[in-house]
């Protein structure tokens, strides 16, 4: 007989008060853009101080890493140690708080990819990303953190506008990385999951599908909303005005790389609508959202980002700095507490004509290059740089690496490492794709000890084209 498993009181208490905790946070969401600077500076501390006494007493990693607070005087946040991907994952289990989870159960929960969009435990989201870090991370999410991030999308980013759209039965596509749990499918998927009306309209598309196949499908699903990186907007919008691609879109909304003026623009000409730029990552889901004016605001009451130099020393006020640290506040489950992101992010310390208190910034994120290559007819084919870098991180294991095209019809996969098995595996799952895709001709040669080559920001790029490579149009933007 099956033993009868009596509900955890403490569960049922948590559940009778989650509607009330969910309002709270939608209401605190919708006022806090008209915060005073002063007012927003309390809210964050208060949160702030919250976050810190959880991490030091319920996680053994924040317990070693964190001092004691001072009871009345404020939190000096530059005091307190910097936190790196790599130091995250080396500890990954005593970074945690209050959850049993281990490490081999998000391992085996990631390998599951028809459990995308589901909370372990009905507890928590994970996501995985690479990111530009070159080491793979995982991003334990709690229902709390969830809420926060829902709130944000729905209230302050275009999601506001895109609701109406879909209430009055329009549909929205998804166009990302799907084979996995990252944080934009597995957000998606978790929303089809909770709100059965919206998974009538929602629809994910992948970007590994040939693009001919892709143009196809989106013209029978017909989506008045379209979400996707920047890259791939351009290569639809390509596509849209060859006549092939026929969307009525009201919305295009882009996030994942750095959207250039000269892009957003020639996305709008070749769609007929409003481009909508947003900035999230797998740390925080929805860092920064764009307003009706056209500004980037930060969402300050729920995290903070500190732009520093190499040495992690604050920067001037308007200065591009080295790299940006970010304390998520809404997340207690795994705390982020100056976290090195990677990004470089700029406060511009202007105030927005919306009316929106929150501080603009700017972003120079992601740049990889989409590649052009020569098909066996003599075609142009573009492939999107997510679509290659999921290729060799997912399907090959391989996070530290560079893809570069050296010619119309020839790449280099490089290492800096002497990692020849890692090499060998991913360079096999490049050929194999690129032949499903006419592209079986295309030399890939791989190289050991190379030192990484710089993009055109200063950054680490992942996937670039050499200037000689360029088959298309030169490309006039600054
Ligand atoms: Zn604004």
């Amino acid at each position: 007989m099956t033993p009868v498993r009596l509900p955890d009181p403490w569960s049922l208490f948590e559940a009778a008060l989650w509607p009330l905790q969910q309002a709270q946070v939608h209401c605190s969401v919708l006022l806090a853009p008209q915060l005073s600077a002063e007012a927003l500076a309390q809210l964050r501390d208060a949160r702030l101080r919250r976050l810190l006494e959880h991490a030091r007493t319920h996680s053994r990693l924040h317990a070693r890493r964190l001092p004691s607070l001072p009871t009345c005087a404020p939190i000096d946040l530059h005091s307190l140690p910097v936190m790196s991907r790599a130091e995250l994952m080396a500890d990954f289990e005593a970074g945690l708080c209050d959850t049993d989870l281990d490490a081999g159960r998000v391992e085996t929960w990631l390998r599951q990819p028809d459990r995308v969009g589901e909370l372990i435990d009905g507890r928590w989201q994970v996501w995985e990303s690479s990111g530009t870090h070159g080491q793979p991370g995982w991003f334990v999410q709690d229902r709390a953190a969830l809420c926060v991030y829902d709130a944000l999308e729905s209230l302050r980013s275009a999601g506001a506008g895109a609701l109406s759209t879909l209430a009055t039965g329009g549909r929205m596509a998804l166009l990302v990385a799907t084979g996995g749990h990252f944080a934009s499918i597995a957000s998606f998927e978790r929303l089809r999951r909770t709100q059965p009306w919206l998974a009538a309209v929602l629809r994910a598309f992948s970007i590994l599908d040939p693009l001919p196949a892709l143009v196809h499908s989106l013209n029978s699903w017909q989506p008045q909303v379209l979400a996707t990186y920047p890259t791939a907007a351009e290569l639809l919008a390509e596509q849209a005005r060859a006549g092939r691609l026929q969307l009525p879109l009201r919305e295009l909304w882009c996030g994942g790389e750095t959207l250039r003026p000269a892009v957003r623009e020639r996305l709008e000409q070749a769609f007929g609508c409003r481009v909508r730029n947003s900035y999230g990552a797998s740390e925080f889901f929805c860092i920064a959202s764009e307003c009706a004016a056209g500004g980037l605001h930060l969402n300050a009451d729920w995290l903070i980002l500190e732009p520093v130099d190499a040495e992690h020393r604050p920067v001037p006020l308007g200065a591009w700095p080295h790299t940006t640290l970010l304390t998520n506040l809404a997340n207690h489950v795994q705390p982020l507490i100056r976290y090195a992101l990677g990004d470089r992010v700029r406060f511009t310390g202007e105030p927005c004509r919306c009316g929106n208190r929150l501080p603009l910034i700017e972003v120079q994120g992601r740049e990889d290059d989409t590649l052009q290559l020569l098909d066996r007819k003599g075609t142009a084919q573009s492939l999107l740089p997510l679509a290659l870098s999921t290729v060799i991180e997912d399907e090959a294991g391989l996070f530290d690496y560079q893809l570069l095209q050296t010619g119309p019809q020839s790449l280099r996969l490089q290492l800096h490492t002497s990692d020849r098995p890692a090499l060998l595996r991913a360079r096999s799952a490049l050929k194999q794709w690129l032949r499903a895709r006419e592209l079986g001709q295309v030399r890939v040669e791989g190289r050991l000890g190379c030192a990484p080559l710089l993009g055109r920001s200063g950054k680490l790029q992942r996937v670039l084209r050499l200037e000689s490579c360029r088959l298309d149009r030169p490309d006039n933007e600054p």
